[in-house]
């Protein structure tokens, strides 16, 4: 083998490397703006996560309510919760709402969406294929 078979093997393994790497690395956890007015915690790019997640954000945010045990609603782009809630606390349901409602199961990626079949809600992966129930609710969390 000569040296230039040597460097365009070494070439194509090189490029066909990032391809799976940059399709995993292509979601990002989408982070929570948060801070506080008077009593209440405002979500400041609520619109943005739903847009991210391409979820419903009405879903999210009755999730959110739900989970974090507040009345609360959406306001324009941000979305307002009564009480201060910390900071870390939303962060880890909305984590928590993406890992069940959005990311597959099989191959990781976002690009999934729901669907509701003998009152099951499942998770369809537009990229794999793969179709899951959505994943029951933790029984017991910290
Ligand atoms: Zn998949």
């Amino acid at each position: 083998m000569n040296k230039y078979d040597y460097e365009s093997l070494l070439d194509r393994a090189i490029e066909s490397l990032p391809e799976k790497v940059t399709a995993k690395e292509r979601f990002q956890m989408p982070r929570g703006m948060v801070f506080y007015e008077g009593n209440t915690t405002i979500l400041k790019n609520f619109l943005d996560i739903a847009s991210i997640v391409n979820r419903e954000p009405q879903h999210i945010l009755s999730y959110l309510l739900k989970e974090l045990g507040t009345a609360g609603e959406a306001d324009g782009e941000r979305a307002i919760f009564q009480g201060k809630i910390p900071e870390r606390k939303i962060q880890d349901r909305i984590e928590e709402y993406v890992n069940r409602f959005v990311l597959c199961r099989e191959c990781g990626r976002p690009d999934t969406k729901l669907i509701k079949k003998n009152r099951t809600l499942l998770l369809k992966c537009e990229a794999c294929g793969a179709i899951h129930p959505v994943k029951a609710r933790k029984i017991k969390r910290e």
